[in-house]
């Protein structure tokens, strides 16, 4: 039977190959007979989605390399750009990373302090961990989840599961169960709801194999936690696209990430004020052009825009951009649900958690900026 995945203009036919499962559990007392089942799904070289902390994540034995490809064929996600390992204790983290020395220095300390938690280390990878895990690099990318049905999940199946977020590939990140099955019901074996994601972007990823830790996608765990744990630590400019011929360090960030069907426009400017009165004149000349506007703002900014004329909605607040980080993907969701045609994106000061929520709007933007007001950001 062929299904509809999205509901608007990208998208995609698709062949609906698998019943799917979908089990509800309490993430505080998950039923572990039914995560059981799920367990033995991962054992058998299955597909199965969990929530964590972060985003949901679309799993797989990471010992098992046909499993692993399965992942990349009901995601579409391009052959190189490498999982992350999730794992639940230190026993399994001996199993998939090889590195000893300052790198195993890092990660104990590193560990101590964030893990289980939204932060993934990019550290050598051990033999055991399959090529197609890691796309052929000789580093792996590991996390400990801070999500009981995730963590239960792993420790059932007894071994390290290799999960990528729980979309489909370009799609913005899945922050609550109804997206996953939105975009995955028929292509995996299992989704498990257990309801919204606190974070609700992906995990921070730091590079801790050179010389200074690296953060190669910014998350909740920013680079000032980095550094006062390590005493270093640098967030190259993400905005950069590599040289030519450079490889790529963190290679899923070269694609179009987290765009929703509508096209999304991000007004930077130090002035606040000036940002939200410029996205208000832009929105009425699109909708005079006859186009459906959204416009993504802020509890503080919700009253500077007419509610009738435009889909407006808040992402959280500006004096704590971890509910905006949080409903973000949500939001975007809502304007394709809603039909909107162009997105107007106030932007936020990037520091913090600002990095992450900035880097995500940067690339569901396709980076397209456009600057009001005063120069900065
Ligand atoms: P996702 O799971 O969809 O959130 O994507 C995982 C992210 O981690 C991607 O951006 C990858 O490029 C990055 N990643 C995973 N493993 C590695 C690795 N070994 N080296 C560099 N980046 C990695
Ligand atoms: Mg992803």
């Amino acid at each position: 039977m062929d299904q509809m995945i999205g509901n608007s203009k990208k998208s995609v036919r698709t062949k609906k190959v698998k019943d799917t499962l979908i089990i509800k559990l309490d993430r505080e007392k998950p039923d572990l007979e039914k995560l059981g089942i799920c367990a033995e799904v991962i054992r058998k070289g299955g597909l199965v989605c969990f929530p964590t902390e972060t985003v949901y994540g679309l799993g797989a034995s990471a010992f098992d390399p046909l499993a692993v490809k399965k992942i990349f064929e009901a995601k579409g996600r391009p052959a190189d750009n490498p999982l992350i390992v999730h794992i639940d204790d230190g026993e399994k983290l001996n199993l998939v990373c090889s590195g000893g020395g300052e790198q195993r220095k890092r990660i104990k300390l590193l560990a101590e302090e964030f893990w289980p938690g939204p932060l993934t280390m990019i550290a050598d990878r051990d033999p055991a961990v399959p090529d197609e895990v890691s796309c052929g690099l000789p580093t792996v990318g590991i996390r400990m989840p801070d999500n009981r049905i995730a963590r239960e999940l792993i420790r059932l199946s007894g071994v390290p599961i290799a999960a990528p977020s729980a979309n489909l590939s370009g799609k913005p990140s899945p922050s609550a169960a109804e997206h996953v099955i939105a975009d995955l019901f028929g292509r995996v074996d299992v989704i498990i709801d257990g309801g919204d994601c606190d974070v609700g972007v992906e995990s921070t990823v730091l590079d801790i194999t050179g010389k200074v830790p690296a953060i190669l996608r910014p998350g909740a765990v920013t680079l000032e936690d980095v550094v006062r744990v390590l005493g270093k630590g640098e967030l190259p400019d993400w905005k950069k696209a590599p040289a030519k011929g450079e490889r790529p360090r963190s290679p899923g960030m070269k694609y179009t990430h987290y765009s929703p069907d509508a096209e999304v426009r991000l007004y930077d400017g130090e002035d606040v004020a000036a940002v939200r009165g410029r996205i208000a004149k832009d929105a009425e000349k699109l909708a005079e052009s006859g186009k459906k506007v959204g416009i993504l703002t802020t509890d503080e900014g919700i009253g500077s825009y007419d509610q009738e004329r435009f889909t407006v909605i808040s992402a959280g607040s500006r004096s704590d951009l971890l509910t905006v980080a949080h409903s973000l993907y949500g939001a975007l969701r809502d304007f394709d649900r809603a039909g909107t045609d162009v997105v107007l994106a106030e932007a936020y000061p990037q520091n913090g958690v600002g990095n992450a929520v900035m880097n995500r709007l940067y690339r569901a933007a396709g980076g397209c900026v456009i600057n009001a007001g005063a120069e900065k950001n």
